[in-house]
């Protein structure tokens, strides 16, 4: 057993353990292995394991890395693009990717629905949400969430998933509870405002290595873990 799959066992276990203390079902949290800044034989390694979802922050860097590994895996892995997306980006990541968590524009969601090609299914999509932050942080604030959501799922080569944020760390449980109960407010909010049979809003995509336990317990569906699966990040070269 590679290290990485050493890794992914024992996030798998606290996922296993922070639902059993909620009372929560284990396989209703998915795990999502972000990669982004480790190369193609560490997703290779990871899938190897088992892991089949991937979240990349740097576009460039994830599309090579997809084209370096999909000769290797059947079925395709599948990718998650949970990076800023400067508008020059949209065309790559509608190309590219499977999903995206961080929309936080109309025009940027317009721009992905457009440029999605026929040949794809459409891009699944959360609204991001700044529950924590000032002004300079991405993420629709609480109050233009509902709204960006209600116009995000209009959208025809869209289907939008659910909500996700990127609280600052804190320190201890309690404090990054709190937190995470903001998101899944501003979630609980667009479900109650989407139109009745609404179908595919389910995704809470909440909690990282440091705080998937608080996030679980505030009803996250999807934790992004990188250094708890990959190790530590260096950054060697300029992110791009
Ligand atoms: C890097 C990153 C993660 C993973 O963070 P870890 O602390 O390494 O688990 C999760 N979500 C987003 C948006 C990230 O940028």
């Amino acid at each position: 057993m590679t290290t990485i799959g050493d890794n992914l066992q024992a996030v798998h276990a606290r996922i296993a353990r922070a639902c059993a203390t909620c009372g929560r079902n284990s396989d209703s949290v998915a795990l999502l292995a972000v990669s982004k800044t480790f190369g193609a034989e560490a997703v290779h390694a990871a899938a190897q394991a088992g892991q089949r979802a991937f979240g990349e922050n740097y576009i460039q860097e994830a599309v090579q890395k997809m084209a370096d590994v999909a000769a290797l895996h059947a079925p395709p892995l599948q990718w998650h693009c949970i990076g800023p997306i400067q508008s020059n980006k949209t065309r790559l990541v509608a190309e590219h990717f499977d999903w995206v968590h961080t929309v936080e524009r109309l025009k940027t969601a317009e721009r992905l629905s457009s440029q999605r090609p026929a040949h794809l299914p459409p891009l699944q999509v959360c609204i991001q949400v700044n529950v924590d932050g000032g002004a300079s942080k991405s993420g629709a604030t609480p109050d233009e969430a509902v709204a960006l959501a209600l116009a995000v799922a209009q959208l025809p080569r869209l289907v939008l998933r659910g909500v996700m944020s990127i609280p600052d760390p804190l320190p201890d449980f309690a404090a990054q509870y709190a937190v995470h109960r903001r998101v899944r407010a501003v979630f609980d909010a667009v479900a109650a405002a989407l139109p009745p049979g609404q179908a595919g809003f389910d995704t809470l995509s909440l909690g990282m290595t440091a705080d998937l336990e608080a996030a679980i317990h505030a009803g996250s569906t999807l934790v992004r873990i990188g250094s708890g699966i990959f190790g530590a990040r260096r950054y060697a070269t300029a992110p791009g």
